[in-house]
């Protein structure tokens, strides 16, 4: 039997995100504006296929070629005579819907594989006797010869994403580890060269000279003309005794259907804001440029309360075990519809969402022109349902409360969390040419009451420099700010929370993220001692600070359930937030940003990295608890998503049903124009690459097919 990390449980939960009323609220000009979006969202979202492991895309494929030719229905009457039972197909229809709804064979939340659980010989046969097979014998064969074997292995070192032996990344090719990751970024911060839409590749030239290309995300390639940005930047570099070529083209018959739909995107938008950002967005994809890309995010942020809400690029760095490189995500969002009975029930639906996390821009551009909040109101209310005997690890007696707060409470912390959090906190800059962004004579560090000793240096950033704790290491500075702020009773009242309401938003709120910070042992990884899961990391973080500002604030200790296996109680003193909580979380959040600010990473690793260790020393023993919580953990919800159609001069919502079937179905329908043309490109692109991983695969022959 499969260690159970590594599968999607038959009942895992799936829900449809409704939109159907958000959609109604569109004018016809907004539909097309929102179409025309979800669709360069959907296309640009096949990227991460390319960005998860070699073997995604053609996994994608496969199982894209076998339910196009058959419904899942169809299949499974196949299934049942080829000898599978309903519980193995259902496992292979879960397994499908997991690679569709992560785009790739690894969990988009917690960066472990997922492998299908049925035996693969059964598999196998029913793949040899689908519709797909029947009619392309010769090239469903061919990819099962090329995902079969990698589809089920779980080798020590494909059970995660991680550099060279830690884990599998296809940011880096395979023989890069951690020292040619640094070197990379030394040479791209020597260079102001954002990794954000990069990825690095390493080889030994004929001299034996290790050289290096850096492939930037781009519709042109590098012999295409180039814009006087990109000029200077694109050929190679002698750095340190190694050879670095600045190459683009990366993904670009993806980005080009990208870019095409934001151009017909912009004939429908519905101001200049949207068409200034549409043009600089098309212009980053088109030419690589990163700086287009911060162009459009300032327009974006200008662009206030639209009626379709987007945010389109390579924007989130969690996944990149270095830490500086983006997943593509796309996400296009409806109107705000009037609040439910529910307090606090946030408004907006998701029309397309490729990946899940809510979003704000660059530093840079949030210390100098704004920032803005993405909350995805479907996403979230259809997470708060949660069933009562799900509730791991909290006493009875605060089950209830948590049920009717959850939801409010998780509002405003994530409101706090993106504005304040994410959006606050000054960075020292030295510029190039030496002109402080503030005062070396007089701002005083108040950790040491001295003047400040350290800042940031010509293209440094605070993801170049902090590189792999840069994420989960603002994540837990954002999620203080949003545990601190939300003790202040104006900040309560802007969300209409008031009196005892009040009083049990905070209390929640603060259960929630100690449960949280256990919960988030499920993505720690004792064999190679990682994290694979900033907020889950930043939320451990948390619970350890709590627990060590002692006077029976946090308690959490080992039981037994009543099923006789190894359970855990957490519970948290309400008289004691604000005498113990409350001056812990301001302490540290002080720490955390004042070594922020300065770019102390030696004082910001050795801080972050020993909340962040887990050990089985007691008397909390993480390591044991660790293996509880694996126990009792509940697989993450999947969502199946909508597909819009363009009829006649006017657009359509097609919904699908809230089951693995259903999200198949939903995929099986996305690209209906030219699903065969990407899943090509889709080849040809990580065929391009694959020897940087494994040895060559066999060629497919689908150029020969018309
Ligand atoms: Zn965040």
């Amino acid at each position: 039997m499969v260690d159970s990390q590594y599968v999607l449980p038959n009942d895992v939960g799936l829900a449809l995100l409704d939109c159907s009323e958000a959609f109604r609220l569109l004018l016809r000009g907004e539909r097309l504006y929102a179409h025309y979006l979800s669709r360069a969202c959907w296309y640009g979202g096949l990227v991460v296929l390319l960005q998860t492991s070699p073997e995604a895309p053609a996994i994608y494929v496969l199982l894209s070629r076998l339910f196009r030719a058959q419904d899942p229905d169809q299949l499974g009457e196949l299934a049942r005579s080829t000898g599978l039972t309903d519980q193995e197909y259902q496992a292979f229809l879960v397994y499908a819907a997991g690679v569709f709804s992560n785009m790739g064979n690894y969990k988009s939340f917690g960066d472990t594989k997922f492998v299908p659980n049925l035996p693969k010989d059964k598999l196998r046969r029913l793949i040899w006797q689908s519709q797909a097979f029947q009619e392309q014998p010769e090239e469903m064969k061919l990819l099962w010869d090329r995902c079969g074997e990698l589809m089920f292995s779980l080798d020590a070192q494909q059970r995660q994403l991680g550099l060279r032996e830690k884990g599998t990344t296809t940011y880096f090719s395979g023989n890069c580890c951690l020292e040619d990751a640094q070197l990379a970024q030394k040479f791209l911060d020597s260079q102001n060269i954002s990794a954000y839409n990069t990825r690095l590749f390493k080889e030994k030239d004929k001299a034996g000279q290790t050289c290096y290309e850096v492939r930037l995300a781009s519709v042109l390639g590098t012999d295409a003309p180039v814009d006087h940005e990109l000029a200077p930047k694109l050929r190679s570099f002698e750095f340190e005794g190694c050879t670095f070529r600045v190459t683009r083209g990366d993904y670009a018959p993806l980005l080009e259907r990208v870019v095409e739909n934001l151009q017909r995107t912009k004939a429908h938008a519905a101001n200049t804001n949207q068409e200034h950002m549409l043009e600089h967005y098309i212009r980053s994809f088109t030419q690589g440029s990163i700086a287009a890309h911060k162009e459009g995010s300032r327009c974006w942020i200008r662009d206030k309360g639209p009626i379709v809400e987007s945010y389109i690029g390579f924007i989130e760095s969690y996944r990149d075990p270095y830490g500086s490189r983006g997943e593509f995500e796309g996400k296009t969002r409806g109107p705000q519809i009037p609040a439910s009975k529910d307090p606090g029930e946030p408004g907006g639906v998701g029309l397309s969402q490729v990946s899940a996390s809510p979003t704000s821009p660059d530093d840079d551009i949030r210390q100098t022109e704004g920032f803005k909040n993405v909350s995805l109101g479907n996403v979230l209310s259809v997470a708060y349902a949660t069933q009562k005997d799900k509730l791991t690890f909290l006493a009875e007696e605060d089950k209830d409360l948590y049920i009717k707060w959850k939801g409010p409470s998780f509002e405003v912390q994530v409101g706090l969390h993106e504005l304040l959090g994410h959006g606050s906190g000054k960075l020292f800059v030295q510029e190039e040419k030496g002109t402080c962004n503030f005062d070396r004579e007089a701002v005083i560090n108040p950790e040491t009451g001295e003047l400040i000793q350290s800042w940031y240096r010509g293209g440094e950033t605070w993801d170049s420099k902090f590189s792999t704790i840069a994420s989960s290491y603002e994540e837990c500075r954002a999620e203080c700010v949003g545990l601190y702020l939300c003790l202040n009773k104006d900040v309560l009242r802007i969300f209409e929370l008031e009196g005892e309401d009040a009083e049990d938003v905070i209390y929640i709120n603060w259960l929630n993220m100690v449960r949280a910070g256990l919960l988030g042992l499920e993505f720690y990884t004792p064999e190679t001692g990682t994290w694979r899961q900033a907020h889950m990391q930043a939320r451990f973080v948390i619970l350890r600070v709590l627990l060590e500002a002692g006077e029976g604030l946090v308690s959490l200790q080992h039981t037994t359930g009543a099923d006789g296996k190894p359970d855990a109680l957490i519970t948290l003193n309400r008289n004691k937030i604000l005498p113990v909580g409350k001056p812990a979380i301001e302490r540290f959040l002080r720490r955390l940003q004042v070594l922020k600010s300065t770019a102390d990473v030696a004082g910001g690793r050795a801080l972050y990295g020993g909340f962040s260790a887990v050990t089985d020393e007691g008397p909390e023993r993480f390591l044991s608890l660790r293996d509880t919580v694996l126990l009792r953990k509940e697989a993450r919800k999947m969502f199946v998503q909508a597909n819009t159609r363009l009829e006649g001069e006017d657009v359509t919502l097609v919904q699908y049903e809230g089951t693995a079937a259903g999200l198949i179905r939903s995929f099986s329908e996305r690209f209906p124009e030219d699903a065969e043309l990407l899943e090509r490109h889709l080849l040809e692109l990580s065929d391009a690459d694959s020897h940087f991983w494994h040895k060559p695969p066999k060629q497919l022959p689908s150029q020969s097919r018309a």
